[in-house]
């Protein structure tokens, strides 16, 4: 390994423009070959999620790199869900019980603009637009491209190749491709896709709705949800089945049907949305799937990162959190490396990332599964409700020791996405049982003594969980 290694990393999305700037940053020599226009240029949003929910460990990244200020600039702060019900009633429940812990809305495409601007001020970094990687001979290092402007097709030898070419990642394709070791994967889809929706500002610009929270129509079998922008709209996306139940993608084709299906069920959405047919019949849909593969490089030549090695369903928000942690994982790795004589080379560099990661990225993958049932179903359930309110109860009052499992995977970032998962899951599991069993009784104004009793009985049951699941080895 040297800084004089020629790096090539497929995509300037989200993982790629962060990594060439962090790299550029420690003194590599980067080129990034990414096969859209220059979204700072061309509006290519169409179809792709347009905003997304930033929080601690997306921040912790940036803030490595430099750029948080710059990112902060444009976020909305969204302090809790605002959940919808079917006649229009609205309850709101905070993301957490402490001050401060709140997550952000921020445009997709702002984000990468500002990541691509910062990485580009460093002579050390190139980035070229308009070309597909095609494949990747992964032994010789050697990269195949095709310019969507020119349609020249030229090849790019490098001493290294970083894909960070997102969920359909072309890198990834070549190595159960090429078959040169064995290389586990696994690409599990959900019934569900999703499709892209506007509510645009009022007339003198400002959001019709709160922009203070992430809405949630809850439907058992679907969802709504929708995020501010900062201009005054909010993109709103429709999660719903291909081909189950009354209505699904495959059936919702009229224009009649389509208005049949919001006016019954999300009808105080309806009213917001007034190119809903044309949104629905021209946006695309999009599928949603987790994909899980192992190892993530090959040798001292290529690796994966963010999407391409772990792409996640969207439940939890934490898709682009989790690769941009990938970057403060990698950078963590290559100071220790740095500090270590005995290792030379990018596969000891590789192989410290992957057992120091695999682990977290397949933890948030099964907790974004978690999410989508609890987001389109739970959210709505009076025992659910009575544990967040307990939760959030406990949050405010017992803050340096009480933390949901919400809070350790988005507001902790300090604690890995696996421990985050085992302690939250065993803590929803102990507060439901306490629920369920009559062990804890709450009522509007509960004391900080009463609340102290349950959050004792919660330790204890917690710690018995957590206690058995090692038994049993999970
Ligand atoms: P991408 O962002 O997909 O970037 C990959 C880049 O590589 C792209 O620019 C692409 O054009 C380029 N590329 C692809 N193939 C090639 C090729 N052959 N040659 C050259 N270039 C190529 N995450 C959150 O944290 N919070 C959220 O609220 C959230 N909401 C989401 C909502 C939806 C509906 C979806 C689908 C995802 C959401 N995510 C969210 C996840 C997030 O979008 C991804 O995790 C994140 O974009 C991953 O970044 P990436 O750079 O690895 O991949």
């Amino acid at each position: 390994m040297n800084k004089k290694d020629n790096i090539l990393i497929i995509g300037a999305g989200l993982c790629g423009s962060l990594l060439a700037l962090r790299l550029a940053q420690r003194g590599f020599k980067v080129t990034v070959y990414e096969s859209r226009p220059d979204l700072r240029t061309t509006d290519i949003s169409a179809g792709r999620s347009i905003n997304l929910a930033l929080s601690d460990r997306g921040f912790k990244a940036l803030r490595l790199a430099g750029v948080e200020e710059k990112a902060k600039e444009i976020c909305i702060p969204m302090y809790g869900r605002l959940m919808h019900d079917i006649k229009g009633n609205t309850f709101a429940s905070n993301y957490s019980g402490r001050e401060g812990e709140y997550i952000n809305s921020i445009s997709r495409g702002d984000l990468n603009g500002i990541l691509l601007t910062e990485a580009e001020k460093h002579e050390n970094v190139t980035i070229h637009f308009n070309k597909k990687c095609a494949s990747v001979d992964i032994e010789n290092t050697i990269a195949h491209f095709k310019d969507y402007i020119t349609k020249e097709e030229f090849s790019v030898n490098s001493d290294v190749i970083f894909g960070a070419d997102g969920a359909g990642s072309i890198l990834r394709k070549n190595y159960y491709l090429e078959r040169k070791f064995l290389f586990s994967y696994s690409q599990n889809y959900l019934s569900h896709g999703y499709k892209e929706l506007e509510i645009p500002a009022d007339k003198v610009g400002k959001h019709q709705i709160s922009k203070d929270h992430l809405h949630i129509w809850p439907r058992g079998e679907y969802m709504l949800i929708a995020l501010p922008n900062m201009d005054g709209s909010f993109t709103v996306t429709l999660f719903l089945s291909y081909d189950e139940g009354e209505y699904n993608f495959n059936n919702l084709t009229s224009e009649e049907k389509i208005t049949t299906f919001f006016e019954e069920q999300f009808p105080d959405a309806l009213a917001l949305i007034p190119s809903i047919k044309d949104e629905f019949l021209n946006n695309p849909t999009g599928a949603l799937g987790t994909v899980k593969c192992s190892p993530w490089h090959y040798k001292n030549k290529t690796i994966l990162l963010g999407d391409a090695a772990h792409a996640i369903v969207p439940f939890y928000g934490q898709g682009m959190n989790a690769s941009f942690e990938d970057v403060t994982v990698f950078d963590e790795i290559l100071n220790s490396f740095e500090d270590d004589e005995e290792i030379s080379d990018w596969e000891t560099v590789f192989k410290r990332y992957e057992k120091a990661r695999k682990q977290d990225t397949d933890a948030i993958a099964d907790l974004a599964i978690d999410n989508f049932h609890e987001m389109k179903d739970h959210v709505a359930n009076p025992l659910f409700k009575e544990k967040q309110k307990i939760e959030k109860d406990l949050e405010k009052n017992f803050p340096d020791q009480y933390f949901s499992k919400y809070s350790l995977v988005t507001f902790n970032e300090e604690i890995s996405y696996n421990e985050a998962m085992k302690r939250g899951r065993a803590q929803d599991k102990a507060l439901l049982n306490l629920i369920v069993d009559d062990e804890v009784h709450t009522h509007l104004n509960m004391t900080k003594e009463e609340l102290k009793v349950i959050l004792e009985k919660v330790k204890e049951e917690t710690n018995d969980i957590l206690e058995e699941d090692k038994i049993a080895g999970l």
